[in-house]
């Protein structure tokens, strides 16, 4: 099967840019609110599909260890700068369609502002799932396009896609919004049950931004969230879905060798040979270097 094209973020400044200098605070902390309603209060290891520079990172506070996921090398060279190395961290360099986890190996994952880049999201929404154990919590955000500002231009005739069909637009290349009801059908189809939605960002409008601050966006979005349980018309969404199967307890192997599996033919544990990571049955080799397994190739 042939892998979809994949956004990469390489080089960029998107964590300066885009959250520090952006105006983005509003959004920031409304997430982190949005968050803090969603998470377990305490978890074991938990996967971060897009973890990008590690904004969000912190927030996973109530789980020992996070595996950090980007498919660029700078971003997670940022997140290691902000996070530090140490074992509470890893961090992957991996593509969202071929993630190198053994099966059911995290309790907890979270994907934010990363479905958005996909092409093909019911595989990556699958190996997420895989990754996970039965009854393993899993947040994902999605950009929706059923929100307020497409519906309006749809009405007034300005926007020629309908806000209210199931099919993923792409509205710049890589860049897509999903329907609410098309994602909830496809986390259903990977063996998720949803638990919870929740809107966030019901003020994303630039005059409302200038105009208000951003401490009291964030309180009123705060206290309307909860209606994404009716109804979803915010461009953004957070949705709480849970792994279904047969609970049985677990707890992650030490050795995080034994946290891989050879993307060419499955097999586990990886053995280290110098700065790569080597499959003892087929030979395959990643690199690991600064602290980053490299998983790309
Ligand atoms: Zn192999």
């Amino acid at each position: 099967m042939t892998t979809p094209p994949i956004c990469d973020y390489t080089g960029s400044d998107y964590q300066t840019s885009f959250w520090e200098q952006g105006g983005r605070e509003y959004e920031d902390r409304a997430e982190a609110i949005a968050l803090r309603h969603l998470l377990p209060k305490s978890g074991k290891l938990m996967l971060e599909v897009g973890a990008g520079a590690g904004r969000n990172t912190p927030r996973y506070a109530g789980f020992e260890r996070v595996a950090l996921v980007d498919y660029s090398l700078t971003q997670l060279e940022q997140a290691q700068a902000r996070l530090g190395r140490s074992d509470r961290y890893l961090y992957v360099a991996a593509d969202a369609y071929r993630l190198p986890f053994v099966d059911g190996l995290f309790d907890g994952a979270t994907m934010i502002r990363t479905l958005h880049h996909m092409a093909d999201a019911p595989r990556a929404l699958a190996q997420v799932r895989s990754a996970l154990q039965p009854g393993a919590v899993f947040i994902l955000e999605f950009a929706n396009k059923q929100n307020m500002k497409a519906i309006l231009r749809y009405l007034l005739g300005q926007q020629t896609w309908s806000p209210f069909t199931r099919e993923p637009v792409e509205f710049a290349a890589l860049n897509f919004d999903f329907h609410p009801a098309a994602v909830k059908a496809w986390l259903t189809e990977a063996g998720f049950r949803v638990e919870k939605t929740r809107t966030v960002s019901h003020f994303r409008l630039a005059p409302l931004k200038r105009l208000i601050p951003a401490w009291l966006l964030v309180r009123l979005d705060g206290l309307v969230q909860w209606t994404g349980a009716l109804w979803q018309l915010t461009p953004s969404v957070f949705v709480r879905a849970r792994a279904k199967g047969e609970v049985v307890a677990h707890t992650p192997p030490t050795d995080v060798l034994r946290w891989f599996k050879c993307l060419s033919c499955g097999h586990t544990p990886l053995e280290r040979s110098g700065e790569a990571l080597v499959c003892p049955a087929c030979a395959a080799r990643w690199i690991v270097q600064g602290g980053i397994y490299d998983f790309r190739q």
